[in-house]
């Protein structure tokens, strides 16, 4: 296959400061400029970083090299020497598949396939929507592996399309090798709205123009837990997106869902996706900052039976992290008021910076010292197409509290 030229990469022979050395022994994947001790030759993006064990002089991880971050080397091999080539990466696709079986065997045709570092693919995802795979770059360092990995994802997974995203920074920076966002780099795309099953209910992610790669998978096993549990309940989904949350519900027999976004668009396509679905329930969507809109319900003292509170990441950065914190203390405050008796409030955060024991410390302590007592039914993290490997890999958690 030959999605990009034939790029040249060379061997860069990388010893590491001791408390770096320390990490990669741990088995973390990445590796700060700043840790880097000794190194053979000036690298470029995608080279073989081989690290030597100060003292015994034995490989003890290989990562590629990455000229324009900060994080310079992305580890893909911890402990022992390997052979990076094609073989190498159909043995990783392999054994990511593995890993989401139980998955692959539910009404589900959309997975992620591999989840950047926690795959040992850093910076690389691949999510699938039924017959379309959506591989998503991060970084520079897989230009030169494309041909050898693309073949495997699509034999692998079966699709007949694959589209290419590329993040922001590799939009902005110059080598892309003639690809761009929202490339079609195999098969065609028919329409940019590709319809797709999870748990049965179905959905729909605009793949060239959606966030991330269309969709946010990651939330599935909360979506059919939500779902199973609103036959004939009124249900709130706050920061709802494309209705991941509200379709669920709806197609589990909820009498009444009100859907809340900033965006038009994406309730736009929350509204589309619950018509892909025979539902009774009524649908209704709130163009509105969540915010304002969850303070104007609780002044109408509307109050639901379910209440799902799924904001974006409030702290991409180090500096945001108490703005975040700050902001889950309002929306579990808010979130308590508009729950019915023996009701559920369900609070999620996608913030890795804001670790889990944190955050359902944050609301807990605001659900009762909004006065309420509650009963916790369930904390749940990251669903199986999302394992985690490293610390900063674990971003999601999800508490079920039913207030009294
Ligand atoms: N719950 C969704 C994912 C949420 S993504 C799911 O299950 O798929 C975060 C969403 O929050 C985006 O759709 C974004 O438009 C919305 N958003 C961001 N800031 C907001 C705000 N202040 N008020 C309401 N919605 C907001």
């Amino acid at each position: 296959m030959n999605i990009v030229p034939d790029i040249k990469t060379q061997r860069i022979a990388i010893k590491l400061k001791p408390s770096a050395e320390k990490m990669v022994k741990r088995g973390h994947p990445w590796i700060f400029e700043k840790s880097i001790l000794k190194q053979s030759i000036k690298g470029k993006a995608g080279d073989l970083a081989i690290i030597y064990d100060n003292k015994k002089n034995t490989i003890l991880a290989i990562g590629l090299y990455d000229p324009y971050s900060p994080i310079r080397i992305k580890i893909i091999q911890f402990k022992k020497a390997a052979q990076i080539n094609s073989e190498w990466f159909n043995n990783r696709i392999t054994q990511a598949k593995s890993i989401r079986k139980p998955l692959l065997e539910t009404a589900t045709n959309s997975y992620r396939l591999l989840f950047g570092e926690n795959d040992q693919m850093p910076g690389f995802i691949a999510d699938v929507y039924d017959s379309v795979l959506v591989v998503k770059l991060y970084s520079h360092i897989w230009f030169p592996y494309l041909n050898w990995i693309v073949p495997h994802l699509i034999q692998q997974s079966g699709c007949k399309t694959v589209v290419l995203r590329l993040s922001r920074s590799l939009q902005t920076e110059s080598q892309t090798y003639n690809l761009e966002d929202g490339s079609i780099i195999y098969g065609s795309l028919e329409k940019e709205v590709v319809v797709f099953k999870e748990h049965g209910v179905l959905f729909s992610a605009n793949v060239i123009k959606g966030h991330k790669t269309g969709y946010f998978l990651d939330h599935r096993h909360n979506r059919k837990k939500v779902g199973d549990l609103s036959k004939g309940k009124t249900v709130l989904d706050v920061f709802s997106y494309a209705g991941g949350f509200s379709v669920h519900a709806l197609a589990g027999k909820a009498k009444e869902v009100v859907s809340i976004d900033i965006s038009r668009q994406a309730l736009e396509m929350a509204k589309d996706n619950a018509s892909l679905n025979t539902h009774s329930g009524r649908h209704t969507i709130m163009v509105a900052d969540a915010f304002e809109g969850l303070q104007g319900l609780i002044s109408k003292k509307k109050k639901f039976d379910i209440v799902v509170i799924d904001p974006p990441s409030f702290a991409k950065r180090e500096s945001e992290i108490n703005k975040a914190k700050n902001s889950y203390v309002r929306l579990a405050k808010l979130g308590a008021q508009l729950v019915h008796k023996k009701g559920i409030l369900v609070l999620a955060s996608c913030s890795s910076r804001v670790v889990a024991e944190e955050f359902f410390e944050i609301c807990e302590d605001n659900i009762s010292g909004y006065g309420r007592s509650f009963t916790l039914l369930d904390k749940t993290y990251h669903d199986v197409d999302h394992p985690v490997s490293f610390p900063e890999g674990a971003y999601l958690k999800c508490a079920y509290y039913q207030l009294n």
